[in-house]
């Protein structure tokens, strides 16, 4: 990523990540998946937990645990005091000007839906247009369709070239007075191209679109910074980032969410509320309708601390030196293709192999203890645009190892003769 997108400089000395004691955080990996050692290299579809994460959920349910912000009583004031310290955490993480502009929703995709439905829907008429890219995930396209046969207005698709990177010439001729939004993924699920928002956002903004990245698949991997991006919205999934399931953030600069509408409605997001009328509650709480996952979000701040102890520094080279370390092992094998060469990437492969379906591959992985996502990865439209049905997917973690490789590329030339 570039200083703009993460905020790691690689001018200074970073030490290295110690793989085996960061292993043996993670409880998963003492278990075995048909008599072998798991190797797990599916963390772009969600992350294993460690140990700080489980314990701070368990710690929550056995001897924290209350509904938030409406007990007068002390548990209830204790959890309210932790549910609002992760959103201080939030906002340190995310590089964000004020508390407010973290807004807690469920994951990713509902942080996209809430401005698709209530930003979208107060700012967007016939004829207007959302600006997205060729490798979205389902979740950064289907909310902006959703509002498109709402409004009337019409969603526009930025190419990408052969290596899976954004063309950001064709991007900018595709911006327009009538761009009201560009909604782009900071790196992409599929691919694991890095976007390059430093050179995009200024582009939008001088045609006055606002922007929403999509951020599920970056903020695992390197240190984000909203401010130093410039964007309006940033969204992530807890769950891909070793916090629990039902987590998610939408940051949102606050003067703009001020001005938008709330979401859901219920209770928790309002001022006052009688029969003829209701008044809301300022933000983050007016998008933050009904019980939270307030274990979730306790664990995600649990996550966070986490990664911020190891160093997300240290995490984006032990992960670059892996991704270098697969991509040489995979290529020397005859009849593998790598799907997306971004010269800028994520610790994220994809490879078809010649006349094996993907199915077939990953089901043969399985079988060796490889876990390997295998499929369209949410991105069919992308699988179109590349001419592919389906990829086999390694994504890598700073759990993971060379052994991992090595284990993937012998399980690789198992299936090849297999199918042989
Ligand atoms: N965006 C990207 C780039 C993703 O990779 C994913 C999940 O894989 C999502 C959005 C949606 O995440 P979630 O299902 O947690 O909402």
């Amino acid at each position: 990523m570039s200083a703009a997108d993460a905020s790691l400089s690689s001018d200074h000395a970073v030490s290295p990540l110690d793989v085996e004691a960061i292993r043996r955080d993670f409880p998963i990996f003492s278990r075995t998946i048909r008599g072998q050692p798991l190797v797990f290299l599916d963390t772009a579809a969600s992350a294993q937990k460690p140990r700080q994460v489980i314990d701070a959920l368990l710690e929550f349910y056995e001897s924290g645990y209350a509904n938030i912000h409406r007990g007068i009583y002390q548990l209830s004031a204790e959890a309210t005091t932790r549910f609002e310290g992760v959103r201080d955490t939030v906002q340190r993480f995310l590089g964000a000007a004020d508390r407010r502009e973290i807004v807690f929703v469920r994951n990713a995709t509902e942080a996209i839906n809430l401005v698709a439905r209530s930003w979208g829907d107060a700012h967007l008429r016939e004829g207007d247009e959302i600006l997205i890219s060729a490798m979205e995930h389902h979740a950064n396209i289907v909310p902006w369709q959703m509002l498109c046969e709402r409004v009337g207005s019409r969603l526009r698709v930025a190419p990408i070239n052969e290596r899976g990177e954004l063309e950001v010439g064709a991007f900018e001729a595709l911006l327009g007075e009538r761009t009201k939004i560009v909604a782009i993924t900071h790196v992409s699920n599929a691919l694991g191209s890095i976007v390059p928002l430093h050179e995009i956002i200024p582009r939008a903004k001088s045609h006055g679109a606002m922007v929403l990245v999509d951020g599920a698949q970056a903020v695992p991997h390197a240190k984000v910074d909203v401010a130093a991006l410039g964007c309006d919205f940033y969204a992530f999934s807890g769950h891909k980032l070793f916090g629990p399931t039902g987590s998610g953030v939408l940051y949102g600069r606050l003067p703009i969410l001020e001005a938008t509408p709330p979401f859901l409605g219920g209770g928790d997001m309002i001022e006052t509320v009688s029969f003829e009328r209701t008044t809301y509650a300022p933000v983050p709480q007016k998008f933050e309708a009904g019980t939270p996952d307030v274990a979730g979000v306790i664990g995600l701040g649990a996550a966070i601390d986490y990664l911020e102890t190891i160093g997300l520094d240290r995490i984006e080279l032990w992960e670059s030196e892996l991704l270098e370390y697969a991509t040489e092992a995979l290529e020397a094998i005859a009849g593998l293709r790598i799907i997306g060469t971004a010269s800028d990437k994520a610790a994220v492969i994809s490879f078809v192999l010649e006349g094996i379906h993907p199915h077939d591959i990953g089901t043969v992985l399985d079988q060796q203890g490889v876990a390997v996502r295998a499929g369209h990865h949410c991105a069919q439209p992308l699988m179109e645009v590349l001419g592919v049905p389906a990829t086999v997917r390694a994504s890598f973690s700073l759990y993971n190892t060379k052994q991992d490789v090595d284990a993937l590329v012998k399980a690789i030339r198992t299936a090849l003769e297999l199918f042989a």
